[in-house]
């Protein structure tokens, strides 16, 4: 392994799951749902497979109908326009978008400032495109962005913004005032921002401003989501970018040589899935809305510190009441404790020291689930 990758190791998502499994816990660490998403999609994606769309290389940038549809979406729910031929790209989930804006878009050398803590896949993306992270810290209770902070980081040497809205782990929700003071400093200093809007439909507080939309960010933003969050099909792994048409041109340059195309059937499925009606939208908030209050209360009662999130279906905790241990210990050991899995933060800041009693579960599991969960999280002492 080059020395690039070396301090990676295996992701923490990776490592919590397989304890679940070998515990037999209840994985509330890595985040995808017990519960696929609407049948009707999934009949979508066979009929694909039936019929012979997309068995064999679809185009580069992702079937006609796909991005048809990230393109309606997009307008109906934010008002943006894009052209299908040339603004939107299909990848291979949103990871894939990730990796190939980063790998497109920074040369060797250059700073990225990104949010910590961070999804873990960011951190080694950069690496891999011989980039630096400049972290920007959100601390607890609150967990929102210091923009004075931001500008004190922006260096010369600064390229880009990675910003994530709705923000995993901490469930922090960016406000209009937030994006517009990002969104001047970007172009105050002539940065691009990508950002990650995975958990667009899964906001709880507020609502999902994308920053696309604010005054001189068209041309220096690329926009990545993905269906897994959004329709429950996480295995899936289609997601895409957005954004103007030289910035998508570069992401699908570098596209070429990761994936050449993505897979072909799933992306007339999630097609459909994007056009689906406003009450399937609402209807899976209104579930995970109840889903995270279920889980917050059980938190709180079995003695966890409870940070409630704006959006994504996570909430990180602060684990101090239970004693001093370190976030990665007590993860490691919570599965044979309780036989619950959970995620630590540390792994997501650069000083783990910065995340030690910060602990992150997941609730989008089914409600008898969550409520075996916190019955065994209560019994810890
Ligand atoms: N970004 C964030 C913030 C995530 O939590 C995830 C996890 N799904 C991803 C990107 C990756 O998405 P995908 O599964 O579509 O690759
Ligand atoms: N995005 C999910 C999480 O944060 C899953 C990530 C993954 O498995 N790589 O838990």
């Amino acid at each position: 392994l080059n020395r690039r990758l070396a301090a990676f190791g295996t992701t923490i998502f990776a490592e919590m799951s397989a304890l679940a499994l070998r515990t037999g816990s209840i994985n509330l660490g890595q985040g995808f749902p017990d519960t696929d998403g609407p049948e009707e999609i999934r009949e979508a994606a066979v009929r694909a497979l039936r019929d012979g769309r997309g068995n064999q290389y679809p185009p580069g940038p992702g079937v006609p109908e796909l991005r048809a549809a990230v393109a309606a979406h997009q307008e109906r729910f934010y008002g943006l326009s894009w052209s299908p031929e040339t603004e939107i790209l299909v990848t291979t989930g949103a990871t894939e978008a990730i990796a190939a804006s980063l790998l497109a878009l920074l040369e060797p050398g250059d700073e990225v400032i990104a949010f910590e803590p961070y999804y873990d896949s960011y951190a080694a993306c950069i690496a891999m495109a011989g980039a630096r992270r400049v972290p920007l810290t959100l601390r607890a209770p609150g967990f929102r962005p210091d923009l004075d902070e931001l500008r004190s980081l922006i260096t010369p040497r600064t390229r880009l913004l990675l910003l994530n809205t709705p923000h995993n782990p901490t469930g922090t929700v960016l406000t209009p005032d937030e994006l517009s003071g990002i969104a001047a400093l970007a172009v105050e200093h002539d940065l691009l921002v990508v950002t990650d809007e995975v958990y667009e439909h899964l906001v709880f507080t507020g609502a999902h401003h994308p920053i696309a939309a604010l005054p001189g960010m068209r041309g220096r933003t690329v926009s990545i989501s993905s269906a897994g969050k959004t329709f429950s099909y996480t295995g899936w792994k289609v997601g895409w970018v957005t954004g103007d048409a030289a910035l998508v041109a570069a992401v699908r340059s570098a596209k070429q040589y990761l994936t050449f195309v993505s897979g072909g059937p799933f992306q007339y499925a999630i097609a459909e899935a994007l056009a689906l009606p406003d009450t399937f939208f609402t209807g899976f908030l209104a579930d995970m809305h109840r889903k995270r209050d279920l889980l917050a209360t059980g938190l709180r009662a079995a003695g966890f510190q409870v940070y409630e999130p704006e959006g994504t279906y996570f909430i990180t905790t602060d684990i101090a009441p239970f004693g001093d241990e370190d976030a990665y210990a007590f993860c490691r050991a919570l599965p044979e404790r309780c036989g619950v899995a959970a995620v630590p933060n540390s792994v997501f800041y650069d000083d783990p020291e910065a995340g030690r009693s910060q602990v992150r579960f997941t609730f989008c599991k089914k409600d008898e689930v969550l409520e075996e969960a916190v019955t065994r999280l209560g019994r810890l002492t």
